[in-house]
């Protein structure tokens, strides 16, 4: 992926050769604008562009292995019947969690690292607002829940992945004073927008080796799809690992 200083240098040296050379230099600079910034809008909103992140999508794609990864929670209500059926499966998963959710079941996240799934940072407020354009306010937001996280379980975390999977120059910004891995994914169920059987077809005509499967644990839907797909991905030979296992890197400091 070409870093984006890259992109802009080259486009200002594209931009100052056709006002050199072009006849038709206005169409030609609108054109290149436009396609410049549909390029920075489908880099903030697909993490795996790696335009203002690095980030890492999947696995190794020999292994017959997924990670399933669980988004926003813990509930109160949801998580603990996900942890049930993981243990029933014997897998191991791993858990974005919002410090928002986290201190209102702050016992849940103790029982999430016990039961030996991983934890990783989702921010503490999980916001569209003013903190995905500052900086200052995204850092404060991470480092919260970094430190929430530690007082419960006394790990430093060193998963993140960004809310929503957005990221833009100030996410990135301030992700560098962390020492993360940014977690994407490339099997997204869309299980906060489709009906349960839909979920669960997608899942199973898609997965692959390698997959990093998104689930988010604050839906009641969840619980019907999980118990499904954990059937299906055992009958079908897959080992489902923590994604710290299935790309070999550390959880935690
Ligand atoms: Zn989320």
């Amino acid at each position: 992926m070409i870093k984006l200083r890259t992109i802009i240098v080259l486009y200002i040296i594209v931009i100052i050769l056709a006002y050199l050379f072009l006849p038709w230099k206005g169409i030609f600079f609108i054109i290149l604008s436009l396609l410049l910034l549909f390029y920075f809008i489908y880099g903030s909103f697909s993490i795996c562009s790696n335009l203002y992140v690095k980030s890492i999508c999947k696995g190794n794609s020999e292994e017959k292995k997924v990670a399933l990864t669980f988004d926003d929670g813990p509930h109160p209500e949801i998580t603990p019947e996900i942890l049930d059926l993981l243990d029933l499966y014997n897998v191991k998963a791993t858990f974005f969690c919002t410090g928002e959710s986290i201190e209102k079941s702050k016992d849940l996240l103790k029982e999430i690292d016990n039961r030996g799934h991983a934890i990783g940072n989702h921010t503490y407020s999980h916001s569209y607002g003013n903190n995905i354009y500052s900086t200052k306010l995204l850092k404060a937001d991470i480092q919260r829940n970094q430190d929430l996280i530690f007082e419960l379980i006394g790990k430093k975390v060193r998963l993140f992945r960004p809310p929503f999977g957005v990221t833009n120059p100030p996410i990135a910004k301030a992700l560098k004073n962390f020492n993360f891995h940014i977690i994407g994914w490339s099997l997204r169920s869309f299980d906060t927008i489709l009906e349960p059987e839909q979920v669960i077809r997608k899942v199973k005509k898609k997965v692959k080796n390698g997959d990093i499967i998104l689930f988010h644990d604050n839906r009641l839907n969840t619980i019907e799809i999980v118990k499904d797909v954990l059937y299906f991905l055992q009958a079908n030979n897959y080992g489902m690992v923590r994604v710290d296992e299935l790309l070999n890197i550390k959880a935690y400091e």
